[in-house]
């Protein structure tokens, strides 16, 4: 319980304790009168506070002051236990949902460990400095010693470690580095000492991106709940009128008694206040929200989590969200230089690189790469790169990419042609291609499988790779609809097009790893990240970031969202139902103040419970 919780308790204990006094001192009434006025304004005061406040502000009818009019009502008309009451139980409300929010927050801060708390900065004469993240300027040295986390992201100049990525994948897989390896800030340094060059400030780091996203992941609202607060702004002034009504008609008309209809108003009133739905609906969300994190399934917003529960339609980004993106080297052919020479070539162009395919040919190269030696490096997105390397032009990528290099690669027809095929060029000749191929994740299958299972209608693999590569993947995990040689803008059409085909209400995703797509996931009505380590453009563009890279989260997420719209039904109905017939009952006259509190407080409890279960969806 934080500190605020603990006065809003403290406040119901002392109300408690002074109405109680009131009821049993044999005091004299006006000392009655004075201790139910004391208790009252301890639990109450910052209600009537906040009613004044948005009356200054021409922002009258709320539920503050729909409480604040009825118990001064109450009041008025003698009926002081029951003003207090109505004041006591709405923080009991309030404190119900505070810790409900609170605890939501948490499951979603949980992720908030990676945070580091210091970065030692190597100074000139070798000695370190221990400073705070934000205070590392771009391309320092820094020093990470074993059981301290990396504060930001950088390459390894000297050292090697195995590191515990688990707080940014959920993966318990320890990952080997060493020297030129790209390290992100969040992971864990668990055996060696590790010199880092930081490749950007903190602000720039994966762990700064992170945290971002998860502070605002509260602020893409959806549209159940954006419409609950329309509803509440007009509802509010309604049943004051109604209640106004309720007041002065039957006195008027039919010579009822002018206490009796005052106080039946006043219940009116208290029934009707909106507090049961207002909160909980938003809460729900943010429940379902903070749920999902807990299998490391980032949504940035209750309104993406609406759009995943109307899915209909999945695209797959191949290289690195359905395959691994972990290359291996099945076979060199070099055209006038040895094989070791070309493998070379390609590791030192592809130095400047995060592409799953350099990353891939970096490893199977093996031996330490001179970074000083490539300059000039450009990407072509769906294609490869261009980089100078050694005064050289050095191009290495598909046929595309050839024809920019204004060569014609001559690729061997000997079965070998199923991986893909990595074209070297320097300065306008041709120098022979890698063969390299990349494996299926183990989820990818049973991922399509559920997705399917959950209703999906269509499931489509796009891939700027070769046709070849794409039957293959995409025959192994039984999707039928897939296009090839696409380049990132294609990709951006053909998501474009197939989400102007769905019908109304039915939304699209795209799931991708943000390496070359960053505006696909834009595009998308729901763009989900394989946000693992390194793709950091993929965290700020998507809408939902899965932090393990795993393919069947997506079907997780989807389950998630649709269980959570289902509490939010829920939770509407059973606020509105109980609210209709109280009214009713309070209007007749069955059901006093006391009925009408207990009714507003249960429903603020049952639906803030209800919303609570959205924490625990599997
Ligand atoms: P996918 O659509 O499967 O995610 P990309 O669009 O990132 O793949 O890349 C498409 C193709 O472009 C790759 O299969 C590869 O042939 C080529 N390519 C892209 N980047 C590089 C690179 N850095 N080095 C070599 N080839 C590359
Ligand atoms: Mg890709």
């Amino acid at each position: 319980m934080n500190q605020e919780q603990r006065n809003i308790l403290y406040r119901i204990a002392i109300c408690l304790v002074l109405a109680a006094g009131a009821f049993l001192a044999p005091g004299p009434r006006w000392l009655e009168i004075a201790l139910f006025a004391l208790a009252y304004l301890v639990a109450g005061a910052d209600v009537l506070w906040k009613a004044l406040r948005n009356i200054v502000r021409g922002d009258i009818f709320d539920e503050h002051f729909l409480m604040s009019v009825a118990t001064i009502g109450a009041g008025i008309l003698g009926e002081y236990p029951e003003a207090v009451a109505v004041m006591l139980f709405y923080q009991v409300g309030e404190l119900f949902q505070d810790i409900a929010v609170e605890r939501s927050r948490r499951s979603i801060a949980s992720l908030m460990d990676i945070r580091p708390d210091h970065a030692n900065i190597e100074n000139a004469d070798g000695s370190l400095t221990a400073v705070k993240p934000e205070d590392v300027p771009a391309g320092s040295i820094i020093v990470v010693r074993p059981g301290e986390k990396i504060p930001l992201d950088g390459t390894v100049e000297s050292g090697h470690a195995s590191l515990d990525t688990s707080a940014l994948t959920g993966e318990s897989m320890p990952r080997e580095v060493g020297e030129n390896d790209l390290v992100a800030s969040g992971c864990l340094d668990m055996t060696g000492l590790l010199r880092i060059r930081t490749s950007g400030t903190y602000g720039e780091s994966t762990v700064a991106k992170i945290l971002r996203l998860v502070e605002n992941a509260e602020t893409g609202k959806a549209k159940t709940e954006k419409f609950i607060t329309r509803f509440a702004k007009t509802y509010t002034p309604l049943v004051t009128a109604a209640a106004v009504l309720l007041a002065t008609v039957p006195p008027l008309l039919a010579g009822g008694a002018w206490t009796t209809w005052i106080e039946r108003a006043l219940i009116f009133l208290v029934i009707s206040c909106p507090c049961a739905l207002v909160v909980s609906v938003p809460l729900s969300f943010f429940a379902g929200i903070g749920g999902a994190s807990r299998h490391g399934i980032l949504v940035k917003g209750s309104h993406y989590l609406e759009m995943l529960a109307r899915l209909k339609t999945v695209v797959f980004d191949k290289t690195g969200t359905l395959t691994k993106g972990d290359f291996s080297v099945t076979a060199v052919y070099p055209q006038g230089i040895a094989p070791e020479e070309l493998l070379a070539l390609a590791a030192t162009a592809e130095i400047h690189s995060d592409h799953p395919v350099a990353l891939s040919l970096r490893k199977a190269y093996g031996k330490p790469v001179d970074p000083s030696r490539t300059s000039e490096t450009s990407n072509f997105a769906g294609e490869g790169i261009r980089a100078v390397v050694a005064g050289k032009t050095v191009y290495a990528g598909n046929e595309k990419l050839m024809k920019r290099a204004g060569v014609h690669p001559e690729t061997h027809q000997n079965g070998l042609e199923e991986g893909t095929i990595v074209q070297v060029a320097v300065d306008g000749r041709y120098m022979g291609h890698i063969v390299i191929s990349d494996s299926v994740k183990e989820e990818s299958a049973q991922a399509v499988g559920l997705l399917r299972k959950a209703g999906i209608e269509h499931i489509v693999m796009l891939t700027g790779d070769r046709p070849e590569v794409a039957r293959k993947v995409a025959g192994s995990l039984g999707i039928t609809e897939y296009h090839a040689r696409l380049l990132p803008a294609e990709k951006v059409e053909y998501v474009t097009a197939a989400a102007k085909r769905q019908r109304p209400g039915r939304t699209l995703a795209f799931v991708g790893d943000g390496i070359n797509d960053a505006p696909v996931l834009k595009t998308a009505d729901v763009g989900i990240a394989m946000g693992a380590a390194g793709s950091q453009a993929a965290i700020e563009a998507a809408d939902v970031v899965l932090l393990d890279d795993n393919p069947l989260k997506v079907a997780l997420g989807v389950k998630i969202s649709r269980a959570t719209l289902a509490i939010v039904k829920q939770n509407i109905v059973l606020a509105i139902g109980i609210k209709l017939a109280m009214l009713v009952l309070g209007a007749a006259g069955v059901a006093g103040m006391w009925e009408a509190v207990f009714a507003d407080v249960g429903v603020t409890v049952m639906a803030v419970l209800n919303a609570l279960r959205a924490l625990r969806i599997k």
